[in-house]
């Protein structure tokens, strides 16, 4: 292993990754869900932090607005539309261009011929590169798309292109031409990232993503599920980890993993039930993958 660690059999961190591949391997049905911890695992930081791929699409926005991260970049107050779009143009744009991260391909890996569905708060879409939509959900949006501000109508526009075309027209003031902000063809109103937020479209394509799951549990729920957190910190634990938890108490045959380098907690009433590896998802899953 990378990590330097022999797999002796009494090791802690090699008897929960054994346990992870058992669980997996032996489960009728995964439910994975996924949150933040997943693009850290990949490397990706540029959310909070200034890290390199910050420094590379979203340096210049940083240091004339003074902020760190591209979530303060994004919650920013701008000068202008202009600028404000300028900014959401050049973040799409990154997230695009972004390589899909290895702990990605790792977990595929680990799924690969398994009955499995995944959820995601994540809205940087790495998941849409090795997932079949009808085997994903993105419960808090997908910044692929754009919505009506307004919510005037239940649409929601896949944005590759404008996102594109709003990058390539960044002026030096760090500023897009107006006639570029997109608008929503039935109000004019801006359009906007479809992502969870004040004014979060929950319509046709937010209730398809949780009939996805619905259907998962309906199909699997008397049989061995394995629910599998990967990442999932403590500021939303409403959208994936309750539910895990509930769900992992209340149905017959159920296992509950959380892999989280910070946050891995086990509730008292799934002791017997489930194991919380508190350790990095990426080398956890790197090393899963090996044992299979
Ligand atoms: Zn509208």
């Amino acid at each position: 292993m990378s990590t330097g660690q022999k797999p002796y059999a009494n090791d802690v961190r090699f008897q929960s990754i054994k346990t992870l591949v058992d669980k997996i391997q032996n489960a009728d049905a995964i439910l994975v869900g996924a949150a933040a911890g997943m693009s850290a695992a990949c490397g990706y930081h540029f959310f909070y932090q200034n890290d390199a791929l910050f420094e590379k699409y979203l340096g210049e926005f940083g240091r004339k607005y003074g902020f760190t991260g591209a979530f303060n970049g994004f919650y920013y107050r701008y000068p202008s539309r202009e600028a404000h779009w300028a900014f959401l143009a050049r973040m799409g744009y990154m997230e695009y261009e972004c390589k899909t991260g290895k702990p990605y391909y790792d977990l595929m890996e680990l799924l690969k011929n398994r009955n499995y569905h995944i959820m995601t708060t994540n809205q940087d879409f790495q998941f849409t590169r090795v997932v079949p939509e009808e085997k994903l959900s993105a419960i808090q949006g997908d910044s692929r798309y754009f919505q009506c501000s307004r919510r005037c109508h239940d649409e929601i526009y896949y944005n590759k292109e404008m996102i594109y075309a709003m990058n390539d027209a960044i002026d030096e003031n760090l500023c897009i031409p107006s006639e570029l902000i997109p608008r929503c063809p039935k109000c004019g109103a801006e359009l906007e990232p479809w992502v969870r937020g004040f004014t979060f479209l929950e319509g046709k394509k937010y209730k398809d993503e949780y009939r996805k799951i619905n259907e998962f549990l309906e199909e699997n729920k008397k049989k061995k599920i394995l629910f599998l957190e990967l990442g999932v910190g403590r500021m939303t634990p409403m959208f994936i980890q309750e539910p895990f938890w509930n769900l992992t108490y209340s149905l017959s045959h159920t296992f509950y993993i959380t892999v989280n380098p910070k946050d891995a907690i086990l509730p008292q009433a799934l002791i017997g039930k489930g194991i919380a590896i508190k350790e990095d998802i990426a080398s956890v899953l790197r090393d899963a993958v090996a044992l299979v």
